[in-house]
C-alpha cells in the first residue's frame, strides 16, 4: 500500500486510496490531525502528537515543534540529553502515522509519497526524504503542496491546460503558489510567501487588544504569567467570530474573572493591517508568474487559517470571485498526496517541474532593539528573504550603539525566527569602527547569495571608506549514507510510548498545564483531578479508567469551551 502523507509545520495527516477516493486516517485519539510535536514522556520514551503538544509549555525541555522549518540544515535540537536533527524528529511523527495506518488497515506500510512546500531547495528535499526512509518508509516521490491541492480538486482530470492560484495560509506560514498544469505536467510557475503571517499572528493582535483594554483594570495579572491561557482564549475567540456576530473574551485566574465583548466589525477593524499583508505575496507571485488575475481558472484555499470568513472574504475580493473551498482546507494537501500516491501505483504519477532556484531560508543578522527604555540584544533583522530568486544580492544599514563604541559584531543567521537564539548561526564578523557618538557611524551590510548555495557578507564603513567581508559556504550537511545508517540503528533503539496509552498520557499532560495555567480554587480543583486520575490508573482496572477518564474529559471540555481553550 501506498500512503500519502501531509507533513506539515503545525500539523501532519495521511491519506490513503480507497477505490474511488481518498480517505483520511485516524490516530490513536481518533483525530486525523497530528500536531507535528515530539517530546519525551517521563519514563524518556518518544511522545509524538497532541500529547507532546500539551507538554510543550509544561516540559519545554523535553518537547520540541516546528523543526520543519529547519528541514535541509544540521539544526539539531536537545530532547533531554540527546541530539536530533530535524530528519529524525521529522522521521518520528512520519512513524507516529505509519503505524496509525497500519493499525486502521491492517497492512504494512511501505512507501508514501510525502508533500513539501514548493520552495523547498534541493537539500530540504533530500532531508524529507531522509526522514521517510528514517521512518522506514521508501519516498519515492515527493510532491509539492500546492500541486497536492490541485490534484485534491481533480484539475489533473479536466484535460486542458490550466492556471491557478493556490493560496495556503496556516499556523505560522502563509504561501502563495502559481501553477500551471500543460500537457500533463505539472509547473510551479512562481511561488511567494511570508514566513510569518498565519493563524498565530492573528491570536497575537486579538491577545494585544484585549491586554490593552485591560491595561488600566485593578488587579489584571502580568500578560507574561498568563500568555498561554490567553493565546487559547485568543484562537477560541478568533474561530468563534467566524460563526457568530460577537463574542466573549474572557480570562479567568484564581477566583477573578475580565472580560471583553467583541463583535465581527472589531475583529475586522483589528485584522485589517494583518489582511493587508496577504496582498503583497499574491502580487508579486502574479508578476514573477507574468499572469494576470483574469487568467487565472481556479483559486485555491488551503491551510487551517483560510477557514475564516475575513480571509475568505478578501480572497474573494482580490481575485473577484469565489476561491474554491468544497473541501477542508487542512486536509486537502493530504488528499492530494494520496492522489498522487494512487496515480503512481497505476505508473501514472503526474510529473512536476521544481522550482528550487530560490534561497530557502531568511539569511540576516542579529540587531539589538530598542524597547521603552531597554536595549534588547538577540532580535533578528532578515537581509535576504526567504523564497528570493537566486542569485540575489540585498543590503541594509546598521548604526552604533553606543558612544565612542570600538567594535561591531556582525553575528549572521539563517532562519525565520524573530530572536536569533531560534535561528542557525552561520558565522561572525567583528569590524572595528571609528569613535564616535552613538548612531554616528553607520554599516551597509550586504548579502549576496548566489546558485552554488554560497553566501558572501560584506560590511561597508561609508564614513572611513573600509570594507570588510566573509564568505559562507552555506553546506547544511545533508546526512551521508553512512550517517543515515547509524541514525537508523540509533532512532530503532529508542524506545516509544505505547499508542494504548496515548489518551491517559495525553489526559494527565492536559491536567498538568491547567495546574500550571490556574490559581486559586480552580487550581485546587485541577488537583483533585489530576489526584483522582492517578488513583483510577493505579488500579489498572481498565473499566474503571475509561469511566473516570471520559468524566474527567466532559469537565476540561466545559471548562474549555468556556474560558480554557
Ligand atoms: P494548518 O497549519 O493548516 O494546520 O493551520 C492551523 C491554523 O488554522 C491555526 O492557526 C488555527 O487557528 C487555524 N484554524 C483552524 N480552524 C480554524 C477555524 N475554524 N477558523 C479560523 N482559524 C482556524
Amino acid at each position: 500500500m501506498i500512503v500519502g502523507i501531509d507533513l506539515g509545520t503545525t500539523n501532519s495527516l495521511a491519506a490513503v486510496w480507497r477505490g474511488e477516493s481518498s480517505e483520511l486516517v485516524a490516530n490513536a485519539l481518533g483525530q486525523f490531525l497530528t500536531p507535528s510535536v515530539v517530546g519525551l514522556d517521563d519514563e524518556g520514551r518518544i511522545l509524538v502528537g497532541q500529547a507532546a503538544k500539551e507538554r510543550l509549555h509544561t516540559h519545554p525541555k523535553q518537547t520540541t515543534s516546528l523543526f520543519k522549518r529547519h528541514m535541509g540544515s544540521a539544526h539539531e535540537v536537545y530532547l533531554g540529553d540527546r541530539a536530533f536533527r530535524p530528519e529524525e524528529l521529522s522521521a518520528l511523527v512520519l512513524k507516529s502515522l505509519k503505524e496509525d495506518i497500519e493499525r486502521a488497515y491492517g497492512e504494512p506500510v511501505l512507501e508514501a509519497v510525502i508533500s513539501v512546500p514548493a520552495y523547498f531547495s534541493d537539500a530540504q528535499r533530500k532531508a524529507t526524504r531522509i526522514a521517510g526512509e528514517l521512518a522506514g518508509l521508501k519516498v519515492d516521490k515527493l510532491i509539492n503542496e500546492p500541486t497536492a491541492a490541485a490534484l485534491a480538486y481533480g484539475l489533473h482530470q479536466r484535460g486542458k491546460e490550466t492556471s491557478f492560484l493556490v493560496f495556503d495560509l496556516g499556523g505560522g506560514t502563509f504561501d502563495v503558489s502559481i501553477l500551471e498544469l500543460f500537457e500533463g505536467v505539472m509547473e510551479v510557475r512562481a511561488s511567494a510567501g511570508d514566513n510569518f503571517l498565519g493563524g498565530e499572528d492573528f491570536d497575537e493582535v486579538l491577545l494585544q487588544h484585549f491586554v490593552d483594554k485591560m491595561r488600566n483594570v485593578t488587579n489584571f495579572p502580568s500578560t507574561d504569567a498568563v500568555i498561554q491561557p490567553l493565546r487559547r482564549e485568543a484562537e477560541r475567540v478568533r474561530k468563534a467570530l467566524g460563526q457568530e456576530t460577537s463574542a466573549e473574551f474572557v480570562l479567568r485566574v484564581g477566583g477573578e474573572q475580565w472580560s471583553l465583548s467583541l463583535t465581527q466589525q472589531k475583529l475586522a477593524e483589528l485584522y485589517a493591517p494583518l489582511l493587508e499583508r496577504l496582498r503583497a505575496p499574491i502580487e508579486r507571485a502574479l508578476r514573477d508568474a507574468r499572469i494576470r488575475v483574469s487568467d487565472l481558472d481556479e483559486i485555491l484555499l488551503v491551510g487551517g487559517t483560510t477557514r475564516m470568513p475575513l480571509v475568505r472574504k478578501l480572497a474573494a475580493g482580490l481575485f473577484g470571485r469565489f476561491p474554491s473551498i468544497t473541501l477542508n482546507p487542512d486536509e486537502v494537501v493530504a488528499h492530494g498526496a494520496a492522489v498522487q500516491a494512487a496515480l503512481k501505483a497505476r505508473s501514472a504519477a503526474l510529473e512536476e517541474v521544481v522550482l528550487t532556484d530560490v534561497c530557502s531560508y531568511t539569511l540576516g543578522i542579529e540587531i539589538a532593539n530598542q524597547i521603552g527604555q531597554n536595549i534588547e540584544r538577540g532580535h533578528y533583522m532578515p537581509i535576504i528573504e526567504r523564497n528570493s530568486i537566486v542569485p540575489v544580492s540585498k543590503v541594509k544599514t546598521v548604526v552604533t550603539m553606543h558612544d565612542d563604541q570600538k567594535s561591531v559584531l556582525v553575528n549572521i543567521f539563517q532562519g525565520e525566527s524573530r530572536l536569533v537564539k531560534d535561528n542557525v548561526a552561520l558565522g561572525q564578523l567583528d569590524i572595528p569602527v571609528p569613535k564616535r557618538k552613538a548612531g554616528e557611524v553607520s554599516l551597509d551590510v550586504r548579502f549576496t547569495y548566489d546558485n552554488n548555495g554560497l553566501l558572501e557578507a560584506q560590511v561597508d564603513i561609508p564614513l572611513t571608506g573600509e570594507q570588510h567581508s566573509l564568505v559562507i559556504e552555506n553546506n547544511p550537511g545533508v546526512l551521508s549514507p553512512e550517517d543515515i545508517q547509524k541514525r537508523l540503528q540509533a532512532l530503532a533503539l529508542l524506545k516509544i510510548h505505547p499508542r494504548e496509552q496515548q489518551v491517559n498520557t495525553l489526559l494527565v499532560a492536559r491536567l498538568e498545564r491547567l495546574y500550571q495555567e490556574s490559581l486559586g480554587d480552580l487550581r485546587q480543583q485541577v488537583a483533585q483531578w489530576a489526584g483522582y486520575f492517578q488513583h483510577a490508573l493505579e488500579s489498572q482496572d481498565e473499566r474503571r479508567i475509561r469511566e473516570v477518564r471520559g468524566e474527567l474529559n466532559a469537565q476540561l471540555e466545559t471548562l474549555d469551551a468556556g474560558f480554557w481553550h
